[in-house]
């Protein structure tokens, strides 16, 4: 979803460090780069020492967990069945986008829909993807309901 998350000021960003992790500074802000080298085999590998962003990230299935709302296992397969929609989309859209530096999700459907749009023949274009277009659809649908946080306290990422 993001390519990159910020970092708090001062925080120790030697335990992500130590596990392989990547960093670019913006506006003076440092921000460690997505997909997050951290994440291994389904788990955060720097857990102890994962950075303040993470540890107030609370996306809405995580809230749904637990309040009771979701299973534990109905909640992974969901996990599983998302990252497995992202993985055959990405490419794709990366394939059509083009882009120039690496993009978040959000980015990439942008220029994708910005470059189909401004193609001569944008009708055909836009129907030989259909199936790509509907595969995003359906993602975004399920990162804005399950995987976005529910408050803008909770993260901040691009
Ligand atoms: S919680 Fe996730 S994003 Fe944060 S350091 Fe761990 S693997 Fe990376």
């Amino acid at each position: 979803m993001y390519r990159t998350v910020d970092i708090e000021a001062g925080e120790d960003i030697s335990p992500l460090r130590a596990v392989g992790v990547m960093f670019t500074a913006k506006d003076e802000k440092t921000q460690f780069l997505q997909p997050c080298a951290a994440f291994r085999e389904g788990c955060c590998s720097a857990y102890e020492g994962r950075p303040s962003v993470c540890r107030k990230y609370r996306c809405a299935l995580l809230r749904r967990v637990e309040a009771g709302e979701v299973s534990l296992g109905e909640a992974r397969r969901l996990i599983a069945s998302t990252l497995a929609l992202r993985d055959r989309v990405r490419p794709e859209l990366e394939r059509l986008a083009e882009p120039q530096e690496p993009l978040a999700l959000d980015g990439l459907y942008r220029l994708m829909f910005a470059k189909l749009d401004a193609a001569p023949d944008r009708a055909a274009m836009k129907q030989s993807q259909g199936k790509l277009l509907l595969d995003v659809a359906a993602l975004r649908v399920l990162l804005a309901k399950y995987f976005e946080p529910r408050d803008s306290e909770s993260h901040k990422a691009e």
